[in-house]
């Protein structure tokens, strides 16, 4: 029986794989034989808050200067490459180009969460919110399909979570462009993770809508921006197209800035009155050091001062599912604490400003790496309670065999999208947001990292239990 579940999904899967640059070699995407066992209750919560952290969004650019821009000052001195960077861009498009400034911004947001069932505190806990380049929601559509097809050809009565994170981007996308206009997709040179965006590609096409793949040296270099109106152009089929939508897959890392001309690149795009997903604003909404700033109640009300009391009311719900985070300003305070855990059962993680996986720093590494930062490093980071999820039977399996059978976890991603304007509406139909639309990365036990791409978690979908 095992077998033929193994073989049954790794055929069906043949559609969703990741490649290397060269068309005759590709891989499967790493994939579990079964879906994860999630608590009903817990989905449905993680569920309630889809686009929580979008209206968040929204609410820190429209107060940039107030609150946003002043909680990365001090962090954005610690990491002048890339958050420094971005900070800068912000306010040069805010100082310069009032109209870009008030451009709609298309938030595909991705929540993620891990299921804490412990005694004390149990629930769907935070991991982080993601705005930019959230992957993996068209693979795990067509895998959450293939294990739909292995319940009902089995009978086993599984009660799979339907997943249609597909239709949620391409609809939030091609509502950000007409016929007339053209998606770009800002993608990194020898993307690999082609497949994932190639269904997105090829939905938003039957949707009407054109879209192209670049990266920020090709839009740097192949594409015109009128100084007057501020509209960006490329050629596509020998006439002048106006890029309605820039979607980004790329640019959340410094490495996807190897020079100059890739910063000019994005800075043409964010000064267009092309709606981004998302703009810089944004994109710096997404740094980790405001999902620290977030867990303070203070700093939250003064982000929700003058907010709508239905957004409001949502407030004390959601610092629920929050787990402890720290600067490391009273560093000292920081050490010993961080010491003292090692005898108890508490456990840190500490983060840096970058995404995509690969980058914290875990559990008995955390002390001795605190101690290596220089002074003028340490607003960089930020340290959180490590979360301890449920743990389940599972068969991981890579490059189409069993590479693991056994003891793991889940980390669910749930999909938000939104696009509001200046005004604060939100110009994507209910129909098309209230779509359901998660990832769900399984991890071997003992596994700190969660990346797909980065190579530690595998692919899943999600059995309410
Ligand atoms: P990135 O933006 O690079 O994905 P994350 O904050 O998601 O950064 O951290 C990467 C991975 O580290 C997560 O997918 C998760 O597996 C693990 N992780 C992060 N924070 C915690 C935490 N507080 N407790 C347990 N694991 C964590
Ligand atoms: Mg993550
Ligand atoms: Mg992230």
């Amino acid at each position: 029986m095992a077998t033929q579940l193994h073989l049954l999904t790794l055929q069906s899967a043949q559609t969703g794989v990741l490649t290397s640059p060269e068309p005759d070699r590709y891989s499967l995407a790493p994939q579990t034989l079964a879906p994860c066992p999630i608590a009903t209750n817990y989905f449905k919560l993680a569920m309630r808050y889809s686009t929580t952290y979008n209206r968040m969004m929204y609410l820190a650019k429209k107060k940039f200067s107030t609150w946003l821009a002043p909680h990365l000052k001090l962090t954005s001195t610690s990491d002048p490459e890339f958050t420094g960077k971005l900070l800068s861009l912000a306010e040069f498009i805010l100082t310069n180009s009032p109209s870009s400034y008030k451009t709609p911004v298309l938030c595909i947001m991705r929540s993620d969460y891990m299921l804490d069932t412990s005694q004390s505190n149990p629930g769907p806990k935070l991991v982080e919110y993601n705005t930019i380049a959230s992957s993996f929601g068209c693979l795990s559509t067509k895998l959450a399909k293939v294990h739909e097809t292995v319940n009902e050809t089995f009978a086993l009565n599984q009660n799979i979570a339907s997943n249609d994170a597909t239709s949620l981007l391409v609809g939030g996308l091609s509502a950000c462009c007409s016929q007339k206009g053209v998606i770009v997709m800002v993608v990194q040179p020898g993307e690999r993770n082609l497949f994932d965006q190639g269904v997105i590609e090829l939905e938003v096409m039957k949707r009407g809508r054109k879209i192209v793949r670049m990266s920020l040296d090709q839009i740097s270099t192949h594409s015109t921006l009128d100084p007057a109106s501020n509209v960006l152009t490329i050629r596509l089929d020998g006439s002048n197209v106006p890029v309605e939508c820039v979607y980004f897959r790329a640019g959340y890392d410094p490495s996807d800035y190897k020079s100059e001309i890739d910063w000019e690149g994005r800075k043409k795009l964010e000064l267009s009155t092309a709606i981004k997903c998302p703009d810089v604003f944004g994109q710096l909404f997404g740094a980790k050091k405001i999902q620290q700033i977030l867990t303070i109640k203070e700093e939250r009300d003064r982000l929700y001062e003058g907010e709508e009391e239905s957004y409001k009311a949502q407030q004390n719900d959601i610092e629920k599912t929050w787990v402890k985070m720290w600067d490391l300003k009273e560093f000292d305070t920081i050490v010993q604490m961080v010491e003292s855990a090692s005898s108890s059962n508490t456990s840190f993680v500490l983060k840096p400003q970058r995404e995509g996986g690969g980058n914290n720093v875990y559990g008995p590494d955390v002390l001795p790496h605190l101690k290596t930062l220089k002074p003028e490093e340490r607003d960089g980071w930020v340290l959180m309670e490590t979360i301890v999820a449920e743990k389940f039977d599972n068969t991981l399996v890579k490059e189409g065999k069993a590479a693991y059978d056994g003891v793991c976890s889940a980390e669910i991603g749930i999909f938000g999208v939104t696009c509001f304007d200046d005004e604060g509406n939100d110009r994507i139909q209910a129909t098309e947001k209230n779509t359901q639309g998660y990832i769900c990365r399984c991890k071997q036990e003992g596994v700190d990292e969660g990346g797909v791409a980065a190579g530690f978690a595998f692919l899943s979908s999600i059995r309410l239990v």
